[in-house]
């Protein structure tokens, strides 16, 4: 109670001062250990680049599937 909790970030280790993003594990073989990953804002930024990646390359596949009607 009133203790300051330093947050770093589980990806890069950075102290997390603010913009701080929580990750939950829905499930997987390491959410006993891992249930919740703090990242800073520069990870996030690189998880949506690298989620926006997977879903450009999926909508490219599937594009190319209708081109073939
Ligand atoms: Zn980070």
């Amino acid at each position: 109670m009133g203790v300051h909790q330093r947050i770093t970030c589980d990806r890069c280790g950075t102290l997390i001062e603010a913009g701080r993003t929580v990750l939950r594990a829905e499930c997987g073989p390491h959410r006993d250990r891992f249930p919740t990953f703090d990242i800073c804002v520069s990870c996030c930024e690189d998880l949506i680049a690298w989620f926006s990646a997977i879903h450009t390359t999926q909508e490219a596949h599937a594009n190319v599937g209708q081109n073939n009607v």
